[in-house]
């Protein structure tokens, strides 16, 4: 298909971003990649100045250009990347590397956080204990965890992950499928309540789909790790990914419209019933909170193992 000239300078076009009708240059789509961002970030307040930030970043493509972008656009705060190491061996290996080469070259300190340090199990040594969780389930809830420690440690107020608006949206449909009415009401997609003692964590890309990160991260050049976790389950969400793709290819902006019809359910009022956990003190809805629930879980399972090996 022969496509139009630039819709904004009049260049050859090399992309047709079908959710807006416009012909896009490379220049000017790196540059549409930038506006939205820091739209994103000044319409919701993420990040003021002064503040410290801390991106988590894993050495992918959605991380390494949240990085990037945060570097080059907010040099009147400081920036530290954290990497999460969940010890998953033949994998983390290369996204630390790349995490760590990215940072110096934007001239940003870079820190690791373990889970073995933090929770003492990797994820690869939780596969014989795991029992009814998937790897996925416990993972998500270490580097939740990990990801706030890091903030706190460091002295951050704000905590910036790269997820894009078909993670966000994916994430509503897994609310809408459990029923979780609750938490549809105090899910901001933007910039999530701040539990974590204060840290703002905020999402910047909220707007910007993947598809487009993926191309932004080609043109800029950026080095990013491609190889998907081996632990990665084809579950519920990946169903929900396609089918998402398959509704955008044939009604173009669709996401758009279902990420604002979402953010209808959100409340800043509604109040989420809090308390301490009285093992690790960290906010929780119960009394223990889940991270030591399933520290607690794991524990028992290696217990009853051990058993049996005697
Ligand atoms: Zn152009
Ligand atoms: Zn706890």
């Amino acid at each position: 298909m022969q496509l139009k000239p630039c819709t904004k300078c009049g260049r050859p076009s090399f992309y047709y971003r079908a959710y807006s009708g416009e012909y896009l240059c490379k220049g000017c789509f790196v540059t549409s990649i930038y506006d939205i961002t820091l739209e994103s970030i000044r319409k919701n307040e993420m990040i003021k100045y002064g503040e410290k930030v801390v991106v988590g970043v894993s050495g992918g493509k959605d991380s390494v250009s949240l990085l990037y972008i945060l570097a080059k656009f907010f040099k009147g705060n400081e920036i530290i990347a954290v990497t999460v190491d969940e010890g998953i061996r033949g994998y983390r290996e290369e996204g630390i590397d790349i995490a760590s080469k990215v940072a110096s070259q934007l001239n940003v300190k870079h820190v690791i956080y373990s889970y073995k340090n933090l929770f003492s199990y990797t994820i690869d040594e939780i596969q014989d204990y795991k029992g009814k969780y998937s790897s996925c389930t416990v993972c998500g809830i270490f580097r939740r965890r990990a990801l706030d420690i890091a903030a706190r440690e460091l002295g951050a107020q704000v905590l910036a992950t790269a997820h894009n608006i078909d993670d966000v949206l994916q994430s509503y449909f897994i609310l809408l499928t459990n029923g979780d009415t609750e938490r549809l009401k105090s899910f901001n997609p933007a910039v999530e309540r701040s539990e974590a003692f204060g840290i703002r964590k905020v999402h910047p890309f909220f707007r910007i789909y993947e598809k487009e990160l993926a191309m932004f991260a080609m043109l800029k050049g950026f080095d990013f790790q491609t190889v998907t976790c081996p632990y990665m389950q084809q579950g519920i969400r990946s169903e929900i990914r396609d089918f998402l793709n398959k509704l955008e290819e044939r009604h173009p902006g669709i996401k758009y419209q279902l990420l604002d019809t979402f953010m209808q359910f959100y409340s800043k009022e509604h109040k989420v019933e809090g308390q301490y956990c009285k093992r690790c003190g960290w906010p929780s809805k119960n009394e223990l909170c889940q991270v030591c629930k399933t520290i607690d879980y794991l524990n028992s399972n290696r217990h009853k193992a051990d058993e049996q090996r005697q």
